[in-house]
């Protein structure tokens, strides 16, 4: 799922950089994204890199401590 376009079409690929890693790709609109987020599995940005969150679930967590 492509939070930039809302399009379902986001796919990991592999990358050059090893062949496990694969990186989220939209489609729709050719966003590539730095993964998947650890706590919601959407194909996101990384807010907090260290942890694997997007912006939204970082600030989530942040709002319950
Ligand atoms: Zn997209
Ligand atoms: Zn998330």
């Amino acid at each position: 799922m492509c939070n930039e376009c809302g399009a379902t079409a986001a796919l990991a690929v592999p990358v050059a950089s090893g062949p496990e890693e694969t990186v989220p790709i939209c489609f729709a609109d050719g966003t590539v994204f730095d993964g998947i987020c650890d706590h919601c599995g959407q194909a996101v940005h990384y807010a907090f890199p260290e942890a694997q969150l997007c912006e939204t679930c970082r600030d989530n967590a942040y709002a319950h401590f």
